[in-house]
């Protein structure tokens, strides 16, 4: 089976409106999948009503939540949350304050950098959906400032550039309770992706699981198979759930594609097989994980 537990669409930084990801997702035969877009069930919500057919793929609430641990951004993927839950509801307005200020810090330095108006700017580009350096790297790009979204992160949006602003998210161990307290299975997302000594991959790990994480996800997007066995051993060291996904944004020559097959991981705990369990044992509350009373 196919399953895709990381992917964005039009609700934040993706190019495919949420409909759009999903039709893809069933016709490539995805079995299992969850929208997770940064900061925002909107993804989810916009397709929640289940599809008709016995192909329609299994679609669980999803959202990948943006936090600090140690002075560097974190993010920690929500699966099966309860869209409803008035914590994760005040956490995500949370993230959406922080979001807009991050990007006034964000516009006041490409200002001082000589770009001026790139708030504005991104702003409008992002509209409705959270507002990501992805809208200040197309705004940069259409106003010939940059030959491409590349570039933009190369030069202003990337790690340790201008744009690389961390100090407005909430801590960790706060995100992850969030996503606990809405009934959700907390994914650390990306692991290798920080860039840790394993020292401080453990000592994060750690943190994660005491404050209720449960999951790492042991392969992302289009990554080496012995970084995806180096994980799988970290997960089963920590006693954690495996998770896995394409991290889909948009087509590019070199991203990765939507789905992921599962059967590498058959034999070993995952949240595929977590959320199916909860899905049937709670049918009356199809869109949570959270169990019974
Ligand atoms: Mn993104
Ligand atoms: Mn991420
Ligand atoms: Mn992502």
């Amino acid at each position: 089976m196919l399953v895709d537990f990381h992917m964005h669409s039009t609700a934040s930084d993706g190019e495919l409106a949420p409909a759009e990801l999903l039709a893809r997702a069933q016709a490539l035969g995805i079995g299992a999948l969850a929208i997770t877009d940064h900061d925002t069930l909107g993804g989810y919500l916009q397709v929640q009503t289940p599809r008709p057919g016995a192909s329609a793929p299994q679609l669980y609430p999803g959202v990948e939540l943006s936090c600090q641990w140690a002075g560097c951004s974190i993010h920690v993927l929500g699966l099966g949350v309860c869209p409803r839950d008035p914590v994760l509801a005040r956490g995500l307005s949370r993230l959406a304050s922080a979001r807009l200020e991050r990007g006034e810090i964000i516009g006041r330095r490409l200002a001082a950098a000589g770009y001026e108006g790139a708030f504005a700017g991104a702003a409008a580009l992002a509209g409705d959906s959270q507002l990501g350096r992805p809208h200040f790297a197309s705004w940069l790009v259409a106003q010939g400032h940059v030959p491409d979204a590349g570039t933009a992160f190369d030069r202003y949006l990337g790690r340790n550039r201008i744009g690389d602003v961390k100090a407005c998210w909430p801590p960790l161990a706060e995100v992850t309770g969030w996503i606990c307290a809405a009934g959700g299975i907390a994914v650390l997302a990306h692991p290798l992706k920080y860039r840790f000594t394993a020292m401080k991959l453990g000592r994060l790990l750690a943190d994660f699981i005491e404050a209720g994480g449960r999951g790492l996800e042991v392969l992302s997007g289009r990554q080496e198979t012995g970084q995806t066995a180096q994980l799988m051993r970290l997960a089963d060291r920590h006693g954690l759930l495996l998770s896995a996904g394409s991290d889909f944004h948009r087509d590019a020559p070199y991203g990765p594609t939507l789905g992921v097959e599962s059967a590498a991981f058959d034999g070993r705990p995952t949240v595929w097989q977590a959320l199916a369990s909860a899905r049937q044992a709670a049918p009356g509350a199809p869109e949570s994980v959270r169990a019974p009373g």
